[in-house]
């Protein structure tokens, strides 16, 4: 089943009951009432007490034995290729062991790790359409990995792009990993995509590997791409004063990433809480990159932001789902009537001295996954990444 497309959406009524706290992955709310989940055909139907909602007729039933419940994890910025491999460590399983990290969504900033890449913009469409068609057909894990996206090059006009757009892509790779770098036309290529309803991403900071550029606060600033990717730098930032100046100015989402600077994530999460906008803030990983790939790194990101930037835990999920989905339109990363059954059922680790899933997050400790669910489809038993959960949760079912 680990690699079936066919299998999902699960068909049929499954019931989960005993959760500990059901985490929305919406900052207006972040905790929800409730102790239980009911899904149909794969898709969330209620939330509520088991004593009030109809439990009855289930397909399948989880006891979730006190664990917590998130929305699945959206790693926001990733650069997958083909298949579950990546050339950029010779790595194979990658995209699995995220789901054993809670990721659920992935989203491409570019299939630039292809060996020899084409940049031509016959080639750049075809790999962009190739890769967004395999990745449909192909869920690791039943990981959904959004990809095919095309990185911008100076030679491309409007046509390229309203093909990109023709052809079903959603969004363009980072501005900057191509000859684009610059503000001026960087611009011209924002406001395209804007008309033509792609969404944009920008690269922000110094080059991430010989051949991609430099990006700095003023070529975001008069490009003003929907998405600034890794505002903390991929991995090397922008000075601090800047990483500020894009959080009050930079009009689209403000994106930090685990492969950056931590310092400057930090700061970026300071100034956007201070300008107003911690719902613009997003969590990605950046992986694979040189240090490598990190299954748990959107739940390092989680912990980074509550232990040393003192963001309450329960919001600090929200930036890793209900903000992803919102600011780049995903239908993913909230728990609510209606969405995708996406779990990650969660508790703190053993032996943490945190007294629950929200105190060791924010003591800095990373959190224990029990069982992931995608679609409704129950896709890992306990992790193989995290430590283990204190509670986890069972299957019932028949
Ligand atoms: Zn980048």
């Amino acid at each position: 089943m680990a690699h079936d497309v066919a299998a999902g959406p699960a068909k049929g009524k499954l019931v989960i009951r005993n959760l500990g706290l059901i985490l929305s992955g919406e900052l207006e709310r972040p905790l929800l009432d409730g102790d239980a989940i009911i899904v149909v055909d794969g898709r969330i139907q209620a939330i509520g007490r088991a004593a009030e909602l109809d439990l009855a007729g289930a397909d399948l039933e989880i006891d979730a034995k006190g664990s917590a419940v998130s929305p699945g994890l959206i790693d926001s910025h990733c650069h997958p290729v083909f298949g579950d491999w990546t050339p950029r460590q010779n790595q194979l399983g990658w995209i699995e062991m995220g789901v054993n990290g809670g990721v659920t969504t992935l989203v491409s900033a570019g299939e630039v790790h292809l060996p020899g890449r084409p940049k031509d913009a016959l080639g750049v469409k075809a790999l962009a359409i190739t890769a967004q068609r395999c990745f449909q057909n192909f869920r690791p894990a039943g990981a959904k990995v959004i990809a095919g996206a095309p990185v911008p090059e100076l030679d491309f006009g409007r046509e390229v792009y309203a093909d990109i757009k023709a052809s079903g892509i959603r969004h363009i790779g980072e501005i900057g990993l191509g000859t684009v770098a610059k503000g001026r036309d960087a611009r011209r290529v924002t406001d395209w995509c804007r008309e033509l309803g792609l969404e944009s991403i920008m690269h922000t900071g110094g080059p991430s590997i010989a051949g991609s550029h430099f990006v700095d606060k003023d070529d975001v600033l008069e490009a003003q791409p929907d998405v600034v990717s890794h505002i903390n730098g991929g991995p090397t930032s922008i000075a601090h004063a800047d990483v500020r100046a894009l959080c009050e100015k930079a009009t689209g989402a403000l994106e930090v990433v685990h492969n950056g600077n931590e310092r400057s994530a930090l700061v970026a999460l300071e100034a956007a809480q201070e300008a107003g906008r911690l719902a613009d803030l997003l969590i990605g990983t950046d992986a694979p990159a040189g240090s490598g790939v990190q299954p748990n790194g959107v739940l390092r990101m989680i912990t980074l932001l509550s232990s040393l930037g003192g963001l309450k835990a329960e919001l600090a999920f929200c930036l890793a789902t209900g903000n992803i989905a919102r600011r780049r339109s995903l239908d993913a990363g909230l728990i609510k009537a209606g969405m995708p059954a996406d779990f990650v059922f969660l508790d703190k680790p053993q032996h943490s001295s945190g007294r629950d899933l929200l105190e060791a997050v924010s003591f800095g400790d990373i959190p224990g996954i029990g069982m992931v669910m995608i679609d409704g489809i129950v896709r890992t038993g306990r992790s193989r990444s995290t430590p283990p959960s204190h509670s986890a949760p069972v299957v019932l079912g028949h």
